[in-house]
C-alpha cells in the first residue's frame, strides 16, 4: 500500500521527486492536462482543474495504461489512508472506473460523495485502455481535502494482478504491485472556464472547441452518480451555512412546521454528525477531534487542516457547526448593552426586548465554567496566579455568566458551551432537534454560490450539487424565503455574486468568466454597504512564567502523545484536563477618558502555555507565528509559561471593510484594528495596568515583552496582522444592510442570520450574543407576514 512515510519526506523536500508533472495535450480529446508518464509501466496520469474559484470541488483526470496493466489508480492527495482514491481497469472493451476510500491500510471500498462521469474519449483499443473522467465533489472528503492551488505530491499505483471480478465495479482487489509519487504544480493546472466547461461536458479542443455528439456515460461505481436532470424540489426556507446562525434558524423554522433545506459547503464535524477524524488514542470511543475540548489548540497545528475554509484568508470554519466546531467555545451570556440602540441595534431589539431570546438560548444551551463531568477543575494554576494579580488591582472574583452585566473589574473561571465534557454548542443541541424532523433536510459538501432572483424576488439558490436540483439549482416554494448564514465573510460573497453590494465589488464579479454572466442585469443591482462597518477585537499577547504553572507542554502533545493519565481519564468518562479548551480565566475592565470620552472595555483571557496562534493570527500570517512557537518549544525548560491575551471589546471605534479579490476570495480590504486613533491608547493602558503589580505575585516574570522593552515599544512594534481574534462582525450590519427583521434591504424574501448582522462587537467572544441574535431574528422572520 502507499507509503505514508515516503510521501511525507518527499512532500517536505519538494525537490526530491523523480518526476515533475508537465503540460501535455491528449490528442484524442484536446484536453490540456498536467501529468506524467511513469517510465517503468508507461502509464500516464493527468489532471486539469477549473479556474481557481470559491466553491469549486471538481477536476478532470485521466489514466492511460498499456493493455497489459491489470489495473491502475491515483491518489490526487498523495496518500492512501483517508484520501480519495481513483482506479480503473479494462473489462473487455469497457473501462471500469471507480472511486474508493480506505480509513487504514486495508481494502479500499467504494465511497459515496464523489460524482464520477466518464468522458467520451474513455476507450479500450488493441494497445491501451484510457479512462477520462470528470470528478465532482472530489476535492473535499471525509477527513481531508485537496489543495488545487499549490505544489502537491500526487501518488499513482499500478498492478499486474487483475482485480477479483473485472465485471464488478465494486470488486475487491489485491494490493498494488508498484506505486510512486511525483511533483505537480496544481496551481498551474487550471484551464479557462470556457475550456474546462466544454471538456467537462464531453467537448474537445481548446478555447471553447467543438462539442462531440457522443454522449457521456456516468459510472455507478458508488451510490452517487451525476444525473443531468434531477427534478427540482422546492422548499419553504433555504438556509445557507450550518454555523451557529444557520443551525438555530433552521431548527426554529422546522419546529414551526416549515419545509427547510440547510446547505453546508463543508463536511461533518463531531461524531454525532458523521465526523470520524480523531487522534489514535481516541479511536473506538465515538469521539473526533471536534468533540474533545482539549484538542482545541491542535486546530492550528495539524498537518491536515481540512476544516478551514481554504479560500478565506482569515480563520473560518468550513464544516458542520462552522466556527463553533473549531473554536475555543468561550460562551458569554450577552450584557443588556450588547443589544441597545446606542450600539446600533433597532429599538425593537433594545430595552429588554431581547431578553426573551437570551433566555431561550440558555434553556437550550446552558453555560458551564467546570466542563469536566466530575465537576472538578483541572490545570487551574493560571487562574490562581492571574487571580492574585487582579485582586491587587481591585477586581472581584465572580461566576461570570451569573451576572452578565458586571464587566468592570470582574474576573472568573472561563465559561463554555461544552456539554457532558464534549463540544456541545448548536451542533449538539439545535441541530439534533432539527434532524429529528421529517420537514428538515441538510445537504453537506454543498456550496451555494448565489441566489437567483427576479428583481427583488428571490426564486432559489444556485449550488454546485447537481444531485439536489437541475444543475444544482434549488427553487423556493411560493412565498418561500432564503436565509444566508454563511458567516461574516461567506454571506457578503453570496450577496456580491447575487448582484447586491457596492458597485466596486459587483464590478469584480461581472468580470468573472463564470459568475459574471450569472449576475442579474445591472439595472437590478442593489447598492448596499455590504462589507463595511466590520469589527474584530484587536488582541495582544503577554507571556509570563511563574514557578507554580504547568504549561501543559504548550498543548503540543495532546494529539499524538497526551499524558497517559489524562487521556485515560478523558476516555473513561469525559473528565479531566482534556474536557476543557485551553483558557482558564477571563476578566474585564472598563476604560473611559484615555484620549476621548468613549467607554471601552478590555477583556483578558489567560491560558497555560505559549499563546496559541488562534487568538492572534490571520490564516496567512501563521507561518511567522510557527517560527515563534518553534523557538518557544525549543526552550522546553520553560514549562511554567502562560499567556494573557488582552482584547479591546465593547466601545471599540475602529471599523474595517471586507470584500473579494479577482478570484472572488473574501478577505479584509481594510483591517479593522486600530483604524481609529482612539483604540490603541486604551489597549496600551490596559496592558500596563495588567502588569502594574507583577511584583506582588511571587516568582511572576513577564518574558514577552521582556525587560528590554517598554510596553509602548511593544504595542508599537506589534505586528498588526497578528491582531486577529477571529471575531468578525458587521459586514451586513442591521439597519445598514438588513432591516430590523434581518431582511436584506431592497429584496422581498432574502434574509441574513449570522455574525455579519451584528453592528458592533459584543462584550465577550461573540458566539453567545450571536446565538441569541439568531433566536431573535428567526422569530422576527416567522412573525413576518407574507411568508410560506
Ligand atoms: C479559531 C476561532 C476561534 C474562535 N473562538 C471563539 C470562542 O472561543 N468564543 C466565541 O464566542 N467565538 C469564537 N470564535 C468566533 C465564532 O466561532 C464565530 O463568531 C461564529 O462561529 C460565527 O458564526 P456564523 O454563524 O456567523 O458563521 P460561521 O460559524 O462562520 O458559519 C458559517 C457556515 O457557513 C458555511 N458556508 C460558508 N459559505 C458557504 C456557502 N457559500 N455555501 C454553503 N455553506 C457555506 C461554512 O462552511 C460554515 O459552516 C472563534 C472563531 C474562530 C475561527
Amino acid at each position: 500500500m502507499l507509503s505514508y512515510i515516503v510521501l511525507s519526506i518527499l512532500a517536505l523536500t519538494g525537490s526530491g521527486f523523480a518526476q515533475v508533472a508537465t503540460e501535455y495535450v491528449d490528442p484524442d480529446n484536446g484536453i490540456t492536462f498536467w501529468g506524467i508518464t511513469d517510465p517503468v509501466h508507461l502509464v500516464t496520469h493527468g489532471y486539469v482543474f477549473p479556474p481557481v474559484s470559491a466553491g469549486s470541488t471538481e477536476f478532470i483526470g485521466e489514466i492511460v495504461a498499456p493493455i497489459s496493466a491489470a489495473w491502475a489508480g491515483v491518489s490526487p492527495g498523495g496518500e492512501m489512508v483517508d484520501n480519495l482514491l481513483l482506479m480503473a481497469w479494462a473489462n473487455g472493451n469497457t473501462v471500469m472506473g471507480t472511486n474508493r476510500f480506505a480509513t487504514d491500510y486495508i481494502q479500499p471500498v467504494p465511497y459515496a460523495g464523489p460524482i464520477i462521469t466518464d468522458l467520451p474519449s474513455t476507450k479500450v483499443n488493441s494497445t491501451h485502455w484510457k479512462w477520462v473522467y470528470r470528478c465532482q465533489n472530489c476535492t473535499v472528503w471525509d477527513g481531508g481535502s485537496l489543495n488545487t492551488n499549490a505544489f502537491v505530491a500526487p501518488a499513482w499505483v499500478f498492478s499486474s494482478i487483475a482485480v477479483d471480478d473485472p465485471s464488478d465495479i465494486n470488486t475487491d482487489f489485491q494490493e498494488h504491485t508498484d506505486f510512486g509519487f511525483y511533483g505537480s504544480n496544481f496551481s498551474a493546472a487550471h484551464a479557462s472556464a470556457a475550456d474546462y466547461n466544454n471538456w467537462a461536458a464531453g467537448g474537445t479542443g481548446s478555447s471553447g472547441g467543438s462539442t462531440t455528439t457522443t454522449t457521456t456515460t456516468t459510472t455507478t461505481t458508488t451510490t452517487a452518480t451525476s444525473s443531468p436532470t434531477v427534478a427540482p424540489t422546492p422548499y419553504d426556507y433555504i438556509v445557507v451555512g450550518a454555523g451557529p446562525g444557520g443551525i438555530i434558524a433552521a431548527d426554529r423554522l422546522s419546529e414551526a412546521g416549515k419545509k427547510v433545506l440547510l446547505l453546508e459547503r463543508g463536511g461533518p464535524s463531531t461524531w454525532e454528525t458523521g465526523g470520524r477524524y480523531a487522534p489514535t488514542w481516541a479511536q473506538g470511543h465515538n469521539l473526533t477531534k471536534f468533540d474533545i475540548p482539549g484538542l482545541f489548540e491542535t486546530m492550528f497545528t495539524d498537518s491536515n487542516e481540512f476544516w478551514w475554509c481554504d479560500d478565506i484568508t482569515v480563520f473560518a470554519g468550513c464544516l458542520v457547526g462552522g466556527g463553533t466546531s473549531v473554536n475555543g467555545a468561550l460562551y458569554w451570556i450577552p450584557t443588556s448593552d450588547d443589544f441597545s440602540t446606542a450600539t446600533g441595534w433597532p429599538s425593537s431589539w433594545s430595552n429588554g426586548a431581547h431578553d426573551t431570546y437570551v433566555n431561550m438560548m440558555q434553556q437550550r444551551l446552558p453555560s458551564t465554567d467546570h466542563p469536566s463531568t466530575d465537576g472538578e477543575r483541572y490545570l487551574e494554576q493560571v487562574s490562581s496566579v492571574v487571580g492574585q494579580l487582579l485582586n491587587g488591582q481591585g477586581y472581584s472574583n465572580i461566576t461570570i455568566n451569573d451576572n452578565p452585566n458586571f464587566k468592570d473589574h470582574a474576573y472568573g473561571y472561563s465559561a463554555y458551551d461544552f456539554v457532558n465534557g464534549k463540544r456541545g454548542g448548536p451542533v449538539a443541541t439545535y441541530l439534533q432537534t432539527a434532524q429529528s424532523r421529517s420537514n428538515f433536510q441538510m445537504e453537506i459538501y454543498t456550496y451555494a454560490s448565489n441566489v437567483v432572483r427576479n428583481g427583488s424576488t428571490i426564486l432559489g439558490v444556485q449550488t454546485n450539487n447537481t444531485a439536489i436540483g437541475p444543475n444544482g439549482y434549488v427553487p423556493l416554494n411560493p412565498n418561500g424565503r432564503v436565509i444566508l448564514s454563511a458567516g461574516s465573510y461567506g454571506s457578503p460573497r453570496i450577496l456580491f455574486l447575487s448582484g447586491i453590494g457596492p458597485s466596486d465589488m459587483l464590478d469584480i464579479v461581472s468580470n468573472d468568466p463564470t459568475y459574471g454572466p450569472q449576475l442579474p442585469p445591472q439595472a437590478d443591482w442593489i447598492d448596499l454597504p455590504v462589507g463595511y462597518n466590520v469589527s474584530d477585537n484587536p488582541s495582544i499577547n503577554l507571556v509570563f512564567t511563574q514557578p507554580s504553572i504547568d504549561a501543559y507542554n504548550n498543548w503540543a502533545t495532546v494529539w499524538a502523545d497526551p499524558r497517559p493519565a489524562d487521556s485515560a481519564q478523558y476516555l473513561e468518562n469525559q473528565s479531566g484536563v482534556l474536557a476543557q479548551a485551553s483558557p482558564r480565566l477571563n476578566f474585564w475592565r472598563a476604560y473611559g477618558g484615555v484620549t476621548d470620552n468613549v467607554i471601552r472595555y478590555l477583556q483578558g483571557t489567560a491560558r497555560p502555555g505559549a499563546a496559541s496562534i488562534n487568538t492572534t493570527m490571520t490564516y496567512n500570517a501563521r507561518q511567522v507565528w510557527f517560527s515563534f512557537i518553534v523557538r518557544v518549544k525549543a526552550h522546553s525548560r520553560i514549562s511554567t509559561i502562560f499567556t494573557i491575551t488582552a482584547y479591546l471589546s465593547t466601545g471599540i471605534t475602529s471599523r474595517g471593510r471586507i470584500g473579494i479579490d479577482a478570484s472572488l476570495r473574501p478577505q479584509p480590504l481594510i483591517d479593522p484594528w486600530f483604524e481609529d486613533p482612539g483604540d490603541e491608547p486604551v489597549i496600551l493602558q490596559g496592558l500596563k495596568d495588567i502588569v502594574s503589580n507583577l511584583d506582588s505575585v511571587p516568582g511572576l516574570t513577564m518574558i514577552t515583552p521582556d525587560d528590554t522593552m517598554t510596553m509602548e515599544e511593544y504595542v508599537n512594534l506589534y505586528d498588526r496582522s497578528t491582531m486577529d481574534s477571529n471575531h468578525w462582525v458587521g459586514s451586513n450590519s442591521i439597519l445598514q444592510v438588513v432591516d430590523e427583521n434581518v431582511k436584506v434591504m431592497g429584496t422581498d424574501n432574502l434574509f441574513v442570520i449570522d455574525a455579519s448582522i451584528m453592528p458592533r462587537l459584543p462584550m465577550g467572544n461573540p458566539h453567545g450574543a450571536l446565538m441569541s441574535a439568531a433566536e431573535h431574528a428567526v422569530a422576527n422572520i416567522l412573525a413576518l407576514q407574507g411568508g410560506p
